[in-house]
């Protein structure tokens, strides 16, 4: 019989901080596809491949870190979860939180979500809170609210979301065979930068894989506090999942960059814009702008000479594209032609 794939936890639980019997709140996440990209790699030299996380069952690679860290709250007993959310951290908690019967508190910046994220958080039931304020000052707020009230919180400071959100690098070994030489992901709270590093220092610990690959991060340059060296007050950047100015995992994301031998770098909101187009356009992947980033960031790495010739490079695409298409069609001109029902015309119309 073919494999059902049974959620990351069934499906990694040697290697989760949990045991057969526990109660797995799951919606089927991980699993997603590594898109080999041929016209990319031509470009930069090297053999490219594309973690597409978008297709979790909510959106994002948040799911995985969800399913972890909702098991962990079922356990322990609790009814009420709260998370501050950039958009996806809400989706993938409002989402979890259905499916476990809990109830689930999202406090978001005002007016910068995504319409999709939001949509995603209110028909899951979420009650929302909009805070006068950017992603930083929501997730001081949680944290404050969580040691002071009987709520769960659910952002990524809470271990279990990185016990989860590792599996994405075992299913890259697994899916590749061995490590990559290089892995690239966009850079924001940094919780996913720690737990890629984690899952792959764990499989290369476990004998799973033969080594551990340079972690090459990219920021916005608006929202990055990495590469600048210091919190940055207000960051800016039409990547709203990444736009974050004083990263939670900060020393995780430091020991990642260091001990891999990599590197954080920004790009800027235009290199964004255009790497997912190229994407879409060249790969046939649509992701939402923060997941645009990597690539960005490897086209301006190839463009400096720093992409090692022949190696192989993974990268993963955080988002769905479906989240936020109002940025991904601004400035696009989308003038329909109409016809009438008649198959001349539309030889005609298409010009053939
Ligand atoms: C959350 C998120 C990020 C940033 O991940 P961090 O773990 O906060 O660094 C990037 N892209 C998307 C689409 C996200 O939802």
């Amino acid at each position: 019989m073919a494999h059902v794939w049974g959620g990351i936890i069934r499906e990694y639980l040697d290697h989760m901080p949990f045991a057969e019997g526990d109660p797995i709140v799951t919606l089927g996440e991980g699993g997603t596809p590594l898109v080999h990209a041929p016209t990319l790699s031509s470009t930069v030299g090297a053999e490219v491949f594309i973690k597409v996380e978008g297709m979790n069952p909510s959106g994002s690679f948040k799911d995985r870190g969800m399913t972890s860290a909702m098991t962990q709250v079922v356990k322990d007993g609790d009814h009420t979860v709260v998370c501050a959310s950039t958009g996806n951290t809400s989706a993938s908690a409002a989402a979890y939180a259905a499916h476990a019967g809990l109830t689930c508190v999202v406090m978001l910046p005002v007016g910068k979500i995504a319409a999709g994220k939001m949509a995603q958080a209110i028909v899951h039931g979420a009650k929302l809170v909009q805070v006068d304020g950017n992603f930083d000052e929501c997730l001081d707020i949680v944290r404050d609210l969580s040691e002071r009230y009987p709520v769960a919180l659910v952002n990524s400071v809470n271990p279990y979301r990185l016990q989860g959100q590792k599996s994405a690098a075992f299913e890259i070994v697994d899916q590749l065979g061995d490590a990559p030489d290089i892995h690239m992901l966009p850079v924001g709270n940094a919780g996913n930068i720690s737990a890629y590093w984690m899952g792959f220092k764990e499989y290369a610990d476990a004998g799973l894989a033969t080594r551990r690959p340079r972690i090459w991060g990219v920021q916005a340059e608006g929202a990055a506090p990495f590469v600048r060296g210091h919190p940055i007050k207000d960051p800016e950047t039409v990547a709203t999942a990444i736009r974050i100015g004083n990263p939670a995992s900060w020393d995780l994301a430091i020991a990642a960059r260091d001990e891999s031998g990599g590197w954080i770098r920004a790009v800027s909101d235009a290199e964004i814009l255009a790497a997912q187009a190229l994407l879409a356009g060249d790969v046939g992947i649509f992701v939402e702008p923060a997941s645009a980033a990597p690539i960005a960031g490897l086209l301006a790495a190839a463009a400096k000479g720093d992409v090692p010739r022949g190696a192989t490079i993974t990268c993963t695409v955080t988002g769905n594209g479906l989240k936020d298409t109002a940025t991904a069609l601004a400035g696009r001109e989308i003038e329909p032609v109409v016809i009438p029902v008649d198959v001349e015309a539309a030889a005609a119309a298409l010009g053939l």
